[in-house]
């Protein structure tokens, strides 16, 4: 049977070309890059490389730029750091955030005593920018904004350009979750008012563990991993030579082909889109995953109409046929919760049906796409 991926926001598949080089740096380039032998210098050389890749792509310093282990951890520094060594007292984020920043908010809430404040979502899963210009207006501390740029589970997208001029008017620090975003979208951070951004390898067909972080040159952290003096001094610890130069054979792989790759994985999504729509008329999309302008081109969220005594089959079903997606309904396998961010635009008849995330990459193509429709359509017209 030939199985069918789906789940790329959860995870790509590594290119075959990383994983050589991965391998070539780990028996030729063992070298401590932290050594001043030729052995170290070696390792170095394939580091700084690495950043002045990533670096230039954003048309960011080197210096701005700060390898870690992955988004998570990204994400937690800025966050924490933010706090600790940069006075700031709120912060404004949304519920639809992904947990390495919903939860790290919480965390500071509790132990930091940050005044923390949502930001309202539409029943769409879009942003209210006025709400977001009327809660900085508000704020009469050093306040920062993190509010992520393609939503993981719906692929709704920020305007990062409005939400930079507002931070910037209002004197508040902006931090995106670019996850989802990285080796899909361009930036040029000397053009916007950003001052965080972060990326996963794993999510652009490199590495997992292994990530980095864009902290805006003016901005002067303290150390996040005390130890040695590796990243300048910010994150201790001997650096993951392979995975930071798979990373960047990921990253360059990925900006080299953007354009050959978006229009690809864009087609996919439209054609699933306009067949799913002609053969399950009922189908529902979450939040604005079907309008190109407000969402992501590799992310799709739909509702089913299947009752709830039947959608517990639908996992096994899909699972038997060889097909991947991620589950986001209200009641996700293995969790009592179901989808914070769902459950926080939704409605409670959208909620009671099953939701289903497909994500899309450059390997999928358009058998895959109908294929799975037709089992989608199979499930729901049988008894
Ligand atoms: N932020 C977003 C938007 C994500 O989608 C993910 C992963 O799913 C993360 C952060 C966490 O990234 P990592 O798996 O590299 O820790």
């Amino acid at each position: 049977m030939d199985k069918i991926y789906f789940d790329n926001a959860a995870t790509t598949q590594i290119d075959l070309k990383v994983i050589e080089q991965m391998k070539s740096v780990m028996s030729d380039n063992f070298g401590n890059p932290n050594s001043t032998h030729s052995y170290g210098r070696s390792s170095r050389t394939l580091i700084e490389k690495a950043r002045k890749t990533i670096a230039n792509q954003f048309n960011a310093s080197t210096s701005e730029i700060y390898f870690t282990s992955c988004g998570t951890e990204s994400d937690n520094m800025v966050l924490i750091s933010a706090v600790r060594d940069l006075n700031v007292k709120t912060i404004i984020t949304s519920k639809v955030e992904h947990k390495a920043v919903l939860n790290v908010v919480k965390y500071l809430e509790e132990t930091e005593s940050i005044d923390l404040k949502y930001v309202n979502v539409s029943n769409d899963g879009l942003i209210d920018y006025n709400h977001l210009q009327t809660l900085l207006k508000k704020c009469s501390n050093k306040c920062l904004v993190s509010l992520m740029h393609i939503n993981n589970e719906i692929g709704s997208k920020l305007d990062l350009n409005l939400v930079g001029n507002l931070c910037k008017d209002n004197n508040a620090l902006f931090h995106s979750d670019t996850v989802q975003s990285i080796g899909k979208y361009e930036f040029d951070l000397s053009k916007l008012n950003i001052d965080f951004i972060v990326g996963s390898a794993h999510k652009f067909h490199g590495p997992k563990g292994i990530g980095f972080v864009y902290i805006n040159k003016n901005l002067k952290l303290n150390p996040f991993v005390i130890g040695g003096n590796q990243e300048r001094g910010m994150r201790a610890g001997t650096e993951s030579v392979h995975n930071i130069s798979g990373m960047e054979l990921a990253f360059i792989n990925s900006y080299t082909n953007i354009q050959e790759n978006n229009n690809h994985i864009s087609s996919l999504k439209s054609t699933f889109i306009k067949k799913i729509k002609k053969d399950i008329p009922e189908i529902k999309f979450n939040g604005s995953c079907d309008d190109d302008l407000l969402s992501s081109f590799s992310i799709l969220n739909i509702c089913l109409p299947i009752p709830k005594e039947k959608a517990v089959l639908l996992d096994f079903n899909l699972d038997m046929k060889g097909i991947a997606c991620s589950r986001g309904s209200a009641c996700q396998s293995g969790s009592i919760t179901g989808s914070h961010v769902l459950n926080s635009f939704l409605s409670d008849e959208d909620l009671n049906k099953p939701s289903l995330r497909f994500s899309f990459s450059k390997h999928n193509n358009n058998k895959e796409v109908e294929k799975v429709i037709n089992v989608l359509k199979e499930f729901i017209d049988s008894n």
